[in-house]
């Protein structure tokens, strides 16, 4: 008998978001409990990325070292999810036999029907672009704390020269805004005080509307405004062709939007961008930059960069450090470029590997330049946190988030303000962190009303 899930999660939150919900669902449909341990698991799942640098690779790497707990206790079951299970479909069971199911991210819902079929012993793939019936098929979400991702949109119709997406998620499809609005009610109502929307393209979100019509991410951040419990709303990952003025005014009149915004940019040379298939220019970004913080002048932004895509000159990297400089990103996300193949980048010379670690590691020390100085200037500053856990690292500490989404970890005897809102101090800057010091917690969800705390 089945009792316990593994699910070793790689990649985006998007990825995080469906293991979740996988969990949610093999808990509803087989009872089992999720556990951190392979070793104490029945059934073993990988939920893969292809985003990455020899994707394929670390994954038959993983399912070999899975492969050995099926020999130690039979009856062990293995799958293989997310887009690299997309990608490779029948040839991951060919390359390795032992694996028991195959799904893909539009195919999660139907993980309970294949496990029965593994049980009885028929290995399935399972790989088909449904669309909304994974939505419609996955249970009422549980809430794992005063943080949650939501996922409103997925898939890509953008096909950048060099992404995977669109090919292993499908076409853009966006929820329907009511059952949207369900899962936010639902989860504010467990405790969730922060929401983040997900989507590949989550701005490109148009949700159909029970009484006709579609909204917009906008729109959808209106709603969500209003939802008794939450305090806080982010929303990842946006293209920059689809960040539009309705998006800047939701900046401008809903406090509850954070002070924070991922762009990826991609790089800072037109030539580049035009070849990467973005669709938008330098000036294009910066001037939507230069909108968004007329509305909210020191709002944090963050982006990523790609270096070394095929073609890239000394002086379109140039630029990349340049715009680097000039936009002062709070956090920078920066890799170098390697093929992935089925994309029409793939076909293209690649670059030597040299010169593209050499260039990432000029453009990381400007960036990370960059968000070491805005950790140190925040030392001394009260900052409004969400306290969502206990810091991993003991000592009794507790930890939270920032606006601008950095981790405060601060000493508190108290448990019971986890899933509050509160004020600290911050008063050191390390290099993934910060320290504070407790100031005052809010006495409700969502409310301005504090409560002093003694230092
Ligand atoms: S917009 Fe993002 S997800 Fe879509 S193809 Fe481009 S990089 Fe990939």
């Amino acid at each position: 008998m089945l009792r316990t899930v593994y699910i070793k999660t790689y990649g985006c939150q998007m990825n995080e978001y469906d293991s979740t919900r996988l969990a949610d669902l093999l808990r509803e449909s087989h009872g089992l409990t999720r556990v951190a341990d392979p070793a104490l698991a029945d059934v073993l799942l990988v939920n893969s990325c292809s985003i990455r640098e020899k994707a394929e690779e670390k994954l038959f790497s993983d399912l070999g070292r899975l492969s050995e707990w099926k020999g130690l206790r039979p009856g062990v079951v293995i799958g293989v999810g997310g887009c690299v299970a997309s990608q490779e479909g029948e040839e991951i069971r060919r390359r390795a036999p032992y694996v028991d199911l195959v799904f893909g991210p539009q195919t999660l819902h139907r993980v309970p029907a294949l496990l029965d079929d593994a049980l009885a012993r028929k290995p399935r793939v399972d790989i088909a672009f449904v669309e909304m019936e994974k939505f419609d098929a996955l249970p009422e979400p549980r809430a794992e704390g005063p943080r949650a991702f939501v996922s409103i949109m997925e898939g890509c119709s953008k096909y950048c020269s060099f992404c995977v997406v669109p090919y292993t998620r499908g076409q853009e499809f966006s929820r329907p805004f009511d059952d949207v609005l369900a899962e936010v009610a639902s989860l504010a109502e467990q405790g969730v005080r922060e929401v983040t929307f997900l989507g590949q393209n989550v701005n490109a979100y148009r949700g159909a509307r029970a009484g006709g019509g579609t909204a917009d991410l906008a729109m959808l951040i209106d709603y969500v405004n209003e939802i008794e419990g939450i305090g806080r709303i982010r929303f990842t990952t946006s293209h920059p062709l689809d960040f539009d003025d309705g998006l800047i005014e939701a900046f401008a009149r809903i406090p509850k939007l954070v002070n924070h915004l991922h762009l990826p940019v991609q790089s800072g040379s037109n030539a580049v961008l035009a070849r990467m298939k973005r669709g938008h220019t330098v000036e294009a970004y910066r001037d939507k930059i230069a909108r968004l913080r007329r509305v909210r002048p020191d709002i944090s932004l963050s982006t990523d960069f790609i270096v070394g895509f095929p073609g890239e000159t000394e002086e379109d990297f140039a630029a990349t450090l340049a715009l680097a400089e000039e936009l002062a990103f709070d956090l920078s996300y920066s890799f170098i470029y390697s093929p992935r193949p089925g994309t029409p980048a793939a076909e293209w010379p690649d670059m030597e590997r040299a010169i593209k670690e050499e260039r990432l590691a000029r453009l990381q020390a400007v960036n990370l330049a960059h968000a070491q100085s805005v950790s140190r200037a925040m030392v001394g500053r009260c900052e409004r946190i969400l306290i969502d856990r206990e810091a991993p690292r003991g000592r009794g500490d507790l930890s939270g988030r920032t606006e601008n989404n950095r981790v405060v970890n601060f000493p508190s005897p108290r448990r019971d303000v986890i899933g509050r809102f509160a004020t600290v101090e911050i008063t050191q800057a390390l290099p993934n962190s910060l320290r504070g010091r407790l100031v005052a917690v809010e006495t409700a969800p969502a409310s301005s009303i504090l409560t002093p705390m003694a230092s």
